[in-house]
């Protein structure tokens, strides 16, 4: 949902200069512009799977990129995906936008069209797949349990100076929890179940969005059970535009025994290892 403040959802991860990031939502651009690391200064993109809300700012990011090179000679972005429907997405990316390439690559000297570098790797829930070694950070990817919209994937990042996991959207499932054993920093999607109850949801209906989404006391008690330092909720809905709203959330975590560092995430927010 729309919320003033709020760019889509994403999370950048930088070790060393190194820059991945990871889903691209609306706005994503220019956050990147805000936080210094700027669209020209990725390393590569992951993305977690096919929902909209994590896909709108992919093209935003590679038309910037290629624009602002200018005629010279110009890098793709590697983007790494799981085997499904992203792969199609990707490839035809920039097709809408044709008319504008042609028109800068045949009057301005543009080097040819900026394709996205696709990487494809095949996801399981049964174990991790490796996704690749950027500088000193290897990134392996599961498969979670984000209801019919299959694959997704959560993301593991591991550097000599610590661990960070990144949920994507996902129930709260086994698999993910066994992959974030040991993370230094668990950054996990959520839903507030108090919240949702106060605006009236149907019980059937709350029922069906925990097959897709985490419920915030689940999460807060998987967290416990990782005995994970830090914890970063993202992707909240409702969206916490009120302290009240953001206060529900951290009781419903602590409700579920999770007693370690809790950040209800806000654009731009940064949760520092090492
Ligand atoms: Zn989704
Ligand atoms: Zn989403």
């Amino acid at each position: 949902m729309l919320a003033p403040g709020r760019a889509g959802p994403g999370a950048l991860v930088k070790h060393n200069g190194t820059a991945l990031q990871v889903d691209a939502g609306r706005a994503t651009a220019l956050r990147l512009a805000e936080e210094g690391t700027n669209v020209g200064g990725l390393t590569a993109m992951l993305i977690t799977h096919h929902h909209s809300d994590h896909l709108l700012g992919i093209t935003d990011i590679i038309i910037t990129r290629w624009a602002a090179n200018g005629p010279r000679p110009y890098a793709t972005l590697p983007i790494h995906c799981p085997r499904g429907p992203i792969v199609d997405y990707l490839e035809h990316l920039l097709d809408h936008l044709e008319p504008d390439i042609q028109s800068r690559i045949a009057v301005s000297g543009y080097p040819s069209r900026p394709e996205p570098d696709i990487h494809v790797f095949e996801s399981s829930t049964a174990k991790p797949t490796p996704v690749g070694t950027f500088g000193d950070l290897s990134v392996d990817s599961i498969a979670v349990d984000h209801g019919d919209l299959s694959p997704a994937v959560a993301y593991r990042f591991t550097s000599p100076d610590g661990v960070i996991v990144i949920s994507g959207d996902t129930a709260v499932c086994p698999q993910l929890e066994e992959f974030a054993k040991g993370a230094d920093v668990l950054v996990h999607e959520a839903f507030s179940r108090g919240q949702m109850e106060a605006l009236g949801m149907p019980p059937s209906r709350l029922e069906n969005i925990t097959h897709h989404h985490a419920d915030a006391s689940a999460v807060g008690a998987m967290a416990a059970r990782l005995e994970v330092p830090t914890l970063v909720l993202t992707h909240m809905v409702p969206s916490p535009t009120t302290a009240a709203a953001k206060q529900s959330f951290v009781d419903e975590v602590r409700s579920g025994g999770y007693q370690g560092d809790l950040t209800i995430a806000e654009d731009l927010n940064v949760a520092a290892i090492g």
